[in-house]
């Protein structure tokens, strides 16, 4: 499944997505560890596969929670260096 986390404001899109089979074929997880704020959270999906989420309570404002990670000067972001089964993409 391709789950999206995030919302638009006046000055853009701003969404995590997140391909929950990758996740659920992923032993390391090692996402959860990368990500300096802690967005990426363990869950068990509703067909029983263990899979992440971004954090309810920070997927509102992504944005800021980024910003630190997201200098031009300095890709690839932690979180899609980690995630080698390449699952996720960010909008912005
Ligand atoms: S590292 Fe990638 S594939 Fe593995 S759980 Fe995290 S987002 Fe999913
Ligand atoms: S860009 Fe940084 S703060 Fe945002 S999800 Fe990736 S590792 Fe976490």
């Amino acid at each position: 499944m391709i789950a999206n986390y995030g919302y638009m404001d006046g000055s853009g899109e701003y969404y995590i997505t997140i391909d929950t089979d990758k996740c659920a074929e992923c032993e390391g997880k090692m996402c959860i560890a990368a990500c300096p704020k802690g967005l990426f959270v363990p869950i068990e999906d509703d067909y029983g596969e263990d899979v992440v989420e971004i954090d309810s309570g920070k997927v509102k404002e992504l944005k800021y929670q980024c910003m630190d990670c997201k200098p031009t000067e300095k890709p690839p972001l932690p979180c899609i260096s980690a995630c080698t089964p390449g699952a996720l993409k960010h909008s912005w």
